[in-house]
């Protein structure tokens, strides 16, 4: 089985995070754009969607919406494509957002896709400079929050695996 990873380019990653801080008691969802290799996926652009409620299924993405964010991505640049999704999970009282994915989370994968969970909690004063887990996932804070990115793909049907996530541009490696 070849093994995958997910590179988050500096857009792609600034838009993510902004996102989910922005709305931080809400879920921020969005689209990646970028391409895929055999071993990765590179994400170029995320495209959120601002208007995203709480308990938001992506059904509910108006037709349109998609249509342009379709758009977009090929005037970004010919070989760019939707390769998948991300949204947050946030803190709920004392339980603390975690990046794995939800059973509805699961439900809705699709093969040959990356699925980013950023999991965002309040962190106060404690700062966490951006780095790679022995988890697999890629961790930092911004403006009191600390958020945790995982990537996960579809195997087959309800079977997942979590890839490793990098982005040089807030680790600086
Ligand atoms: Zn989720």
């Amino acid at each position: 089985m070849k093994k995958f990873s997910c590179i988050l380019k500096k857009d792609a990653f600034l838009t993510m995070v902004l996102a989910s801080v922005e709305i931080y008691k809400k879920e921020a969802i969005g689209y990646l754009i970028g391409y895929k290799t055999n071993k990765l996926f590179i994400v170029e652009h995320a495209i959120p969607f601002q208007t995203a409620k709480r308990g938001f299924v992506w059904a509910e993405i108006p037709e349109k919406r998609l249509e342009r964010v379709k758009e977009l991505a090929e005037r970004f640049n010919t070989y760019f494509e939707i390769i998948g999704d991300f949204h947050s999970h946030t803190q709920l009282g004392s339980s603390a957002g975690l990046p794995e994915p939800s059973g509805e989370d699961i439900a809705s994968m699709e093969r040959n896709k990356v699925y980013l969970i950023l999991a965002i909690n309040e962190c106060g004063e404690e700062c966490v400079k951006w780095h790679n887990t022995k988890n697999l996932t890629l961790k930092g804070s911004i403006k009191g929050y600390v958020i945790e990115i995982g990537a996960f793909r579809l195997l087959k049907e309800y079977k997942f695996v979590k890839i490793p996530v990098y982005a040089s541009f807030a680790t600086g490696i």
